[in-house]
């Protein structure tokens, strides 16, 4: 009988780790055992309670998998107790870029097994929020993905270009290898193209401002977040068993307030979680009238020297702004005629899908867009398609404009035309986004004398100009601002998305300028309870 007790009890304490100290010591051993099957129902109940009350006291609780301490690789595990059985659920499962380590950390693990996951939640279509989405579902992950419409039709744009790219340089490099003139790692493919589709097929698209009913339990809206077409900040309304309602806001990237072609992030009136980027959260961008003077100075001197000017830009948004204020400069006659090339089907894709969304765009880039239609003879802009007429471009020794994705030189068609370009004195290259550590926009921007593409040195004699002004980004004082929509302070607020300095920075002004106790920078893969 009292064998048969403790069998059964141990049992219940391998699988109600709640009950453990209760059975820590010899008089409840001794007192189970004697005093029959009703005192064992009794404390069977008041286990049972005992575990109950436990779970209740279970706070929800954040994993950062990446965009801790970093710009890419934004991926939040949230776990939480909802009608006794712990659920979990992500938000955005973004790709980790620049080198070796990016590579890494894309082939690690999740912590729980991703047929575990119930839903992502993606708060826009950059690579470094989406990118690794087709690696997820191949792992198991069966579940719907919420994303605005726009960014939905982004994605069928964006992952099977990725999947493209990792092949195309896997293949290059392959050859390479063959004719003994690769050095360095061998690139690595993170998933097909058929993983892509499968990975489409799961995504729900959503409206802004439309609140849906994940489950009973979870109810989320998109609000506009003005970073990218389809950018949107995360609210999700959450009530955990035994706890109040809870509001989770997930910033997403916060565009800059007045930027071209979106309109300004939406405010948030009340949280209690607050997750905000800070990529820029430790400087301030320089006007828009500042940037295009420069704009326009670098471009003058190029045209008059007969060089080319090579913009590496993301293929969504930031070509489009690009394309937008050169137009806007035209327009203004403070640039002549100018010969344009989009060399990039991503960003040709994109600039149509930004046409489609014409109502979504803030109102001075609609009425230039207009006004360009309205003279389409004031640029010569073509977009290049396929890869022959893309070569054809090497020939052009001066008085391009050639804009080409990726935007950190990374990958793409913008490394042959760095490859062609970089030995000209005579070429500028414009960098306009952030360049992350270990890229090679990064090292171009660290003005290194040579750089090594295509597994062989190429000099740098062109000249590397920073327009900074551009970001997609709010600087410091936007995501300030941001931050001060909510009227009461958040119960914690945690700071992702930024470099280490820019996140200590930007922590330390939301503590000081607007008198917020808890605020966190996590660290990747640690827990917090919130
Ligand atoms: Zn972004």
């Amino acid at each position: 009988m009292n064998s048969l007790y403790k069998d059964f009890l141990v049992i219940t304490l391998i699988h109600k780790p709640g009950v453990r100290i209760l059975f820590d010591t010899r008089e409840t051993c001794s007192l189970v055992a004697n005093s029959g099957i009703v005192g064992f129902c009794l404390l069977g109940l008041a286990l049972e309670f005992e575990l109950i009350q436990r779970e209740y006291a279970k706070k929800m609780k954040i994993q950062f998998l990446g965009a801790a301490g970093e710009v890419t690789g934004s991926r939040h595990l949230v776990e939480l107790l909802l009608n006794g059985k712990t659920r979990h659920f992500m938000v955005d499962y973004g790709m980790f870029q620049g080198g070796r380590e990016a590579t890494n950390k894309n082939l690690g693990v999740m912590p729980i097994p991703p047929k575990e996951l119930d839903f992502v939640v993606l708060t826009h279509a950059h690579i470094d929020h989406s990118g690794l989405l087709p690696r997820l579902c191949a792992q198991g992950f069966k579940g719907p993905i919420y994303c605005t419409t726009a960014t939905y039709e982004l994605l069928k744009i964006l992952l099977p270009d990725s999947a493209h790219l990792q092949f195309a340089d896997l293949e290059r490099a392959e050859r390479k290898i063959k004719q003994g003139k690769w050095r360095g790692e061998i690139p690595v493919v993170l998933y097909s193209r058929e993983e892509v589709e499968m990975t489409l097929a799961q995504i729900e698209p959503l409206e802004y401002g439309q609140v849906i009913n994940l489950n009973p339990k979870i109810q989320l809206e998109f609000r506009n977040a003005g970073h990218i077409l389809g950018s949107a900040i995360a609210v999700l309304d959450i009530q955990e068993d035994g706890k109040q309602k809870k509001r989770c806001v997930f910033s997403g990237d916060i565009g800059m307030k007045g930027k071209v072609l979106m309109p300004d992030p939406d405010f948030i009136s009340a949280a209690d979680v607050v997750v905000v980027e800070s990529t820029y959260g430790d400087r301030l961008h320089r006007s828009l009238s500042e940037t295009e003077s420069e704009l326009v100075d670098v471009i003058s001197t190029t045209m008059s020297a007969h060089g080319n000017v090579i913009i590496p830009a993301f293929a969504v948004g930031r070509t489009q702004e690009m394309l937008f204020l050169l137009m806007d400069l035209v327009r203004k006659s403070k640039l002549p005629h100018l010969s344009i090339w989009v060399d990039s089907p991503m960003a040709t894709a994109a600039t149509h899908l930004t046409q489609h969304f014409f109502s979504q765009l803030d109102v001075q880039s609609q009425a230039t867009f207009s006004w360009f239609k309205n003279n389409p003879d004031s640029l010569d802009l073509r977009f290049i398609a396929d890869v022959e007429e893309s070569k054809s471009l090497n020939k052009i020794k001066g008085g391009a404009i050639i804009i080409s994705a990726s935007g950190m030189c990374d990958a793409g068609r913008i490394v042959h035309h760095l490859f062609n370009n970089l030995p000209r004195k005579q070429t500028a290259i414009i960098i306009t986004g952030f360049q992350a550590y270990g890229s090679l926009g990064r090292r171009l921007v660290d003005k290194v004398q040579k750089v090594r593409l295509f597994g062989e040195d190429v000099p740098v004699k062109a000249s590397v100009h920073t327009i900074g002004g551009l970001s997609a980004h709010a600087d410091q004082a936007g995501l300030l601002e941001w931050l001060r929509g909510f009227t009461l302070p958040p119960k914690i607020t945690f700071v992702v998305h930024g470099e280490p300095e820019s996140a200590s920075v930007f922590a330390q002004c939301i503590r000081e300028d607007l008198g917020w106790k808890n605020v966190i920078i996590p660290e990747r893969l640690q827990i917090y309870e919130c």
